[in-house]
């Protein structure tokens, strides 16, 4: 059983908060044995709302079927409700075709998602930086933007070393985040970018890596959005099973350190306090309300 950080979260507290996961992959197989207690951990840490987002179309199948599971669990008021962006993802762009893409379309003309997502420009490596392999990560970003604009639908960036070129792309295509939403998901800018992202009517998605002391440049931009545009320019999220916050990296009795899981939220919420120097609860009804706005829900 992973139980996280939860021996340290303070109990008394974790009631208190409503809080939206707009970010997991909580239905990674990783998952799988112990879901359930995860999910009724992260309701009991104040999770209402939890958004599994889609990288592969081999997963679209697998993300909702655990959607319906948790769904199931939540109108027992065990789980947060779940949700799905379904997307073909940048980093994996080798592996999508236009089939994929013609399956995503189909997809959103049979039932609605929350959003399409995670969808955006990724040059973290070499080889994605080859011509080729960037052209098509463009092409799928302008195809997928096209479908939200089509479906009237927010969408969830992913863009990590290649902010200019998404700027340029998102400015120059009709997709408008102001009326439609968006959320530029575990920003990693710098404090032009996150400006620039914010103004253009996208979220900036806060992970657990703001917990880090040594993510000054993440830290710096976050606070440079805050100053100039306010607190209306942020939304948290895990990212699970990934950017585990500080506090909860704790390694085992075999030295594994334990995946990030949707109740580790509460600590990006306390994190992002304690940062912006805004107390919990005041910003807790903030982000609640930033994330419906910019997710339609
Ligand atoms: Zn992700």
């Amino acid at each position: 059983m992973r139980t996280a950080c939860d021996s340290t979260l303070p109990k008394a507290l974790s009631q208190s908060y409503a809080l939206i996961d707009t970010h997991t992959h909580f239905d990674e197989p990783m998952f799988a044995a112990d879901r359930k207690v995860l999910a009724s951990k992260a309701l009991a840490a104040g999770v209402q709302h939890l958004v599994l987002v889609g990288y592969l179309q081999s997963h679209f199948e697998r993300m909702q079927q655990v959607a319906e599971t948790l769904n199931d669990l939540a109108r027992q008021n065990q789980s947060p409700k779940a949700h799905l962006a379904l997307g073909l993802h940048p980093f994996y762009i080798e592996q999508h075709s236009q089939d994929h893409l013609d399956d995503l379309a189909d997809r959103l003309n049979e039932s609605r998602p929350l959003a399409i997502g995670e969808i955006g420009l990724d040059t973290f490596t070499n080889a994605l930086k080859q011509d080729a392999v960037f052209a098509k990560q463009q092409r799928f970003f302008d195809a997928q933007l096209d479908l939200a604009v089509q479906h009237q639908l927010p969408v969830m960036l992913h863009i990590r070393k290649a902010h200019a070129k998404a700027l340029a792309m998102l400015k120059s295509h009709d997709f408008e985040a102001k009326k439609l939403g968006g959320i530029a998901h575990s920003f990693s800018g710098g404090e032009q970018e996150a400006k620039a992202f914010v103004k253009l009517g996208f979220k900036l998605g806060v992970t657990g890596q703001v917990s880090n002391p040594n993510a000054k440049k993440l830290r710096r931009a976050i606070t440079a959005a805050v100053d100039e545009f306010g607190l209306s320019s942020l939304v948290i999220e895990t990212d699970c099973p990934d950017m585990t916050p500080v506090m909860c990296q704790a390694h085992d009795s075999c030295g594994n350190a334990p995946p990030n899981v949707p109740a580790n939220l509460l600590w990006v919420l306390f994190s992002l306090s304690e940062l912006l120097n805004v107390a919990p609860d005041d910003l807790a009804e903030q982000l609640w309300q930033n994330t419906k706005e910019t997710l339609q829900l």
